[in-house]
């Protein structure tokens, strides 16, 4: 064998980088030379962590698939990883989901929604994590006017949790 130097889309990430879904391909350079090394379990199913086999570089990744269709990257050292694989203790970042689903938003690598009822889900779901979320706040997530964030609260409010479909 000779000695064929490994390349990896990887190293070509920023300490935090978003990549999304699809599109050209990124993601599947990306992920060509990672491997899951840990998973969140727990209720942050969107969470885990990869090490790349090319260059070593292990990474905190959040995978949110529902919303905006991004992957979310941060570069983890070795003592973040020491107590990811330890203790379990997962640098904040990604953990909450609120704070996953804003990051599409906050760099510009937004989905947009043919029909908005579709949100009343996720909707539910963070308001009861977080009581006292805003219709200001919704419309920022999801990219939503005011008024419309304020009509899937509504909606979400209404419905019971023998409605509230799983997620595939
Ligand atoms: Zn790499």
């Amino acid at each position: 064998m000779g000695s064929v130097e490994r390349s990896c889309e990887c190293s070509t990430l920023g300490d935090f980088a978003v990549v999304g879904m699809g599109g050209d391909g990124r993601d599947e350079r990306v992920f060509s030379t990672l491997m899951e090394i840990a998973k969140h379990g727990g209720d942050a199913w969107w969470l885990y962590a990869s090490r790349c086999s090319a260059c070593g570089q292990d990474w905190m990744i959040a995978q949110e698939e529902r919303i905006h269709d991004n992957f979310y990257f941060k570069r983890l050292t070795a003592g973040e990883l020491k107590m990811i694989e330890e203790q379990g203790a997962w640098p904040p970042d990604f953990v909450r989901f609120e704070d996953v689903i804003r990051l599409g938003p906050d760099h510009g690598q937004v989905a947009r929604f043919f029909d908005t009822n579709d949100l009343t889900d996720t909707v539910k779901e963070l308001m009861e994590v977080r009581s006292d979320i805003s219709a200001r706040e919704i419309a920022y997530m999801f990219v939503l006017s005011e008024p419309e964030a304020e009509r899937l609260m509504d909606r979400a409010a209404r419905m019971s949790w023998k409605q509230l479909r799983p997620f595939a």
